[in-house]
């Protein structure tokens, strides 16, 4: 998962526009950010590993300002967390950069798409989805004459998966979305422009009012003086006859702040209603009802108002640890949990207590603070999960692992009960899930259902690929086979 962001000016500098843009992204992606700058005349880029508040501290030159710019945090699904796999993707020509592109969500055929361009003689320095995307538009426009905007079509048309990008040429901002809208993507108007963002905080902050979502397949064009809509012609026949598109419905459940509207809904209303129908469904006796923090903080709340139940702030979260889910070692993650939160004894002390997060993946979170709760004095721990067991990977941006890692792939529902050691366990179900986000359809949970909206044998054959293009250009990069 990652953040992206636009932002045109009339002419005023929107520099620090974009850096508290992705400020406000910041838990959509804390490996790296950039951001790419036109004043008119130059693109200028500059990307870094780190946290935005540490890789923008100041400006990076003094002639880093111009009013067209587009930015990214990133949490990395494809490529290492390397400087070259740092987004915004640029693509220079003699006379600098042409255009420089952020984008979040993966591609599923990547590797096809990579050997395309460099047949066609493109250098990648990276090994991540988005220099496709940047360099397929460059190819299309500098070598057969498209303007950026049929480029993007053309675009469109070839490459598969999930795309939600943003686009900067001297005095073009484009917003580009992926015909079934598998991640997020939102414009605003503010006094003197318009920003383009995966979520509206992002908007929020830069007093950017909602206009609405980049629709299916659509792409927008602004500039200083205003801006035109792209509608995809055929959105169904692009998403190969699927009749709507495909939301991720695990922004709901996780990945968004929850003051973020996703697809017309506030996300705290929607993780309330989580909860809600988690209390409805529910015959447990409980005393006290505990958020894993922060993510599950409004579903526990709508469980504990729907319940009648005293709602406590029982684990205190440490908010300056680094994330610990992707730790590549298990002990890491282990003792990560540890550092993250810490149990308030009186708060638990000979308490029945329903223990809510919003997600298991491997087990790990909740196994570690169920022994904690217990330990901080709880009679029994009960704990619920505010959505469907995840039963497969993503395959469209969100870093779940392979399925063997995955708990509620190998584990029933009393199998994984026993792995936490809780006195019981309950899970939202699919179709709670659909009634809680107001489903029509239009949504991708194929974590929870193997149900994927997009080319799933196509696309698993491509991700090995993928992957094992990743190890060797990795491999390569270790022995110096290939130029930086
Ligand atoms: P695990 O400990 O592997 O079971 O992971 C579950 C915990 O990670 C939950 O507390 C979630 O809030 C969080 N989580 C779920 N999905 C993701 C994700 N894709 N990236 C980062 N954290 C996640």
């Amino acid at each position: 998962m990652c953040g992206v962001i636009g932002i045109v000016s009339r002419g005023a500098d929107v520099y620090g526009a974009v850096v508290n843009g992705l400020f406000q992204m910041q838990h959509r992606g804390q490996d790296a950010c950039g951001i790419a700058i036109s004043d008119g005349s130059a693109l200028r880029l500059f990307r870094g590993v780190g946290y935005v508040r540490q890789v923008f501290a100041r400006p990076p030159s003094d002639d880093f300002a111009g009013s067209i710019a587009c930015g990214h945090v990133r949490y990395p699904t494809q490529g290492a967390n390397r400087e070259e796999n740092t987004q915004p993707h640029a693509v220079r020509t003699g006379e600098g950069i042409l255009l420089a592109l952020a984008s979040n969500g993966d591609l599923t055929n990547y590797a096809a798409m990579r050997r395309q361009l460099e047949a066609a003689g493109y250098l990648f320095v990276g090994t991540n989805d988005a220099e496709v995307l940047a360099i397929y538009i460059a190819h299309q426009h500098l070598d057969h004459g498209l303007t950026i905007p049929e480029a993007i079509r053309r675009l469109q048309a070839e490459v598969r998966g999930a795309y939600s990008a943003c686009l900067i040429t001297r005095d073009r901002l484009y917003a580009i979305r992926d015909p079934y809208a598998v991640r997020p993507l939102v414009f605003g108007e503010r006094e003197d422009g318009w920003v383009v963002a995966s979520e509206t905080s992002a908007l929020d902050v830069n007093r950017a009012d909602l206009r609405g979502e980049v629709e299916p397949g659509e792409i927008i064009e602004f500039w200083s003086g205003g801006y035109r809509r792209l509608r995809h012609p055929q959105p169904q026949a692009a998403r190969q006859g699927r009749g709507l598109p495909a939301h991720c419905a695990f922004e709901h459940v996780y990945f968004s702040r929850p003051d973020s509207i996703y697809h017309g809904q506030r996300v705290y209303d929607v993780r309330k209603r989580i909860g809600a129908w988690l209390a409805e469904h529910d015959g447990v006796a409980a005393d006290i009802v505990v958020p894993v923090p922060d993510s599950a903080n409004a579903v526990a709340l709508g469980y504990a108002q729907a319940a009648g139940l005293p709602f406590e702030l029982g684990l205190v979260r440490n908010h300056y640890v680094g994330r610990t889910f992707i730790a590549s070692e298990q002990g890491v993650r282990d003792e990560g949990v540890k550092l993250k939160f810490n149990p308030l004894r009186s708060v638990f002390k000979g308490k029945r207590t329903i223990l809510v997060d919003d997600s298991i993946v491997r087990g790990t979170t909740s196994r570690k603070l169920v022994r904690m709760v217990r330990s901080a004095g709880a009679a029994e721990v009960h704990v619920r999960i505010g959505s469907p067991v995840t039963r497969f990977p993503c395959y469209y941006g969100i870093d779940t692992p392979d399925p063997e890692e995955l708990i509620g792939n190998h584990c029933d529902v009393p199998g994984i009960c026993a792995y936490l050691t809780a006195d019981s366990l309950a899970y939202l179900t699919v179709g709670g899930l659909r009634e809680c986000v107001g489903d029509v359809g239009d949504y991708c949970m194929a974590c929870f259902d193997g149900d994927y909206p997009i080319d799933i044998a196509e696309a698993e054959a491509k991700i090995r690929a993928h992957r094992q293009l990743q190890l060797d250009l990795e491999q390569a990069h270790v022995t110096g086979r290939l130029l930086p």
